[in-house]
């Protein structure tokens, strides 16, 4: 019989963030078609009551909980300690985690202390005939794997986006406290702070309904010979303020910097889309001045709808990779979606 333990941190705040619900509809997914099985919910924060009282409604059976200030931060030593002592007070036998940066860090150390093992970026799990499978991505999103395992405990790392978030609603949870004594060699490590963008300048949105991505034509010379760097920022940054897109973009177009070229200063390798880069996931994509050559629109492979604008009717995105492609001018038509959108026309 399993023993199914969703394992979660809270924010700072005390909440639970999206990635945890998904992990929980995962987890309940496999508790309701495993025969016997249980479904329990381990919490680390400072105080995780509001945490387990926002989702009292969920079908597990308990929650276990550990506590206190020194669990607030991410930190290796400490984390894994708690989710160790978790996982032995819940006696269980698979864990589904949220692949939080955070979990990505600490869960595989976790697997190792208890003799476990751990998958890491899984995106499905199913039963058939009484066994877990969970399925993954290899060869940069290109080939789909379905795996199961009989050795126990199972840490199964969810890839945050890649679930239907559980919708369980909010009740009183009883949790019962799994006492972990630090020691100082745990503690060692202090955060001081976080250096992140300011929240106009983060372009980066898992949440977005839509991937905005910018190739290296916005900085090619135009039709006059001339670039025009200026208003591709311009259009660009006020195409991002108005629809809240989240922003990729090609490799050759972040790479520029690098090669001390100017450049559209708001990107960075981390918005780079790709073999090489990052594959989002969102329901829409929209491509602008990029070829879509293959090592780049293999990062589109979880984008639902996709778009392109381009001036070559012969580029990448012809060939099969787009559901739509403008044959047209980004520069044109960037600055009339602009116009419609500041005039509340979309
Ligand atoms: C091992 C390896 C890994 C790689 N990994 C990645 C990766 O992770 N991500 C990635 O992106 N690439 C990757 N690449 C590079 C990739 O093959 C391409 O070189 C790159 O994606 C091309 O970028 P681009 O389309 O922006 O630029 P370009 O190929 O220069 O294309 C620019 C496009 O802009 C269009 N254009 C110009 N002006 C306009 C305008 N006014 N309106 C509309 N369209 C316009 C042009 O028609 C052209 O199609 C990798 C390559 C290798 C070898």
């Amino acid at each position: 019989m399993e023993t199914i333990l969703v394992l979660a941190h809270t924010e700072n705040d005390g909440s639970l963030a999206k990635p945890v619900r998904e992990a929980l509809h995962a987890a309940a997914t496999l508790h309701k078609s495993l025969a016997g099985s249980k479904l329990v919910v381990g919490l680390i924060g400072d105080n995780v009551q509001a945490a387990a009282n926002s989702i009292a409604a969920c079908p597990a059976t308990k929650y276990f909980g550990v506590t206190g200030a020194e669990f607030i931060q991410s930190r290796y030593a400490s984390d894994a300690t708690a989710a160790e002592a978790i996982c032995k007070a819940a006696a269980a036998t698979v864990v589904v985690a949220p692949a939080t940066s955070r979990w990505a860090r600490v869960l595989p150390g976790v697997a190792q202390r208890l003799g476990g093992r751990a998958d890491t970026h899984v995106t499905g799990v199913a039963v058939a005939e009484g066994k877990i499978s969970v399925s993954r991505w290899y060869y940069r999103q290109r080939m789909e794997g379905a795996l199961t395992r009989t050795h126990r405990p199972w840490f199964i790392g969810i890839d945050p986006g890649s679930q239907e978030p559980c919708e369980c609603g909010a009740g009183t949870a009883s949790v019962e406290v799994v006492p972990v004594n630090l020691t100082d060699a745990a503690k060692r490590t202090t955060v001081i702070g976080i250096r992140e963008p300011k929240a106009d300048a983060q372009t980066i949105r898992p949440d977005a309904q839509l991937l905005f991505v910018t190739g290296a034509g916005w900085t090619k010379k135009q039709a006059d010979g001339q670039t025009h760097l200026p208003e591709a920022e311009k259009l660009i940054l006020g195409f991002l303020k108005q629809s809240l897109a989240s922003l990729g973009s090609s490799k050759s177009l972040v790479d520029l910097s690098g090669e001390g070229q100017t450049v559209l200063p708001f990107l960075s390798h981390l918005n780079q889309i790709g073999q090489t880069g990052a594959t989002p996931r969102h329901p829409k994509g929209l491509s602008t001045c990029c070829h879509g050559e293959e090592p780049h629109t293999v990062g589109w492979r979880f984008i639902g709808e996709r778009r392109a604008v381009n001036l070559d009717p012969n580029c990448g995105w012809a060939r099969g990779k787009a559901d739509v492609i403008y044959v047209a001018d980004a520069f044109k038509v960037m600055a009339k979606v602009n116009e419609l959108l500041a005039a509340g026309k979309t």
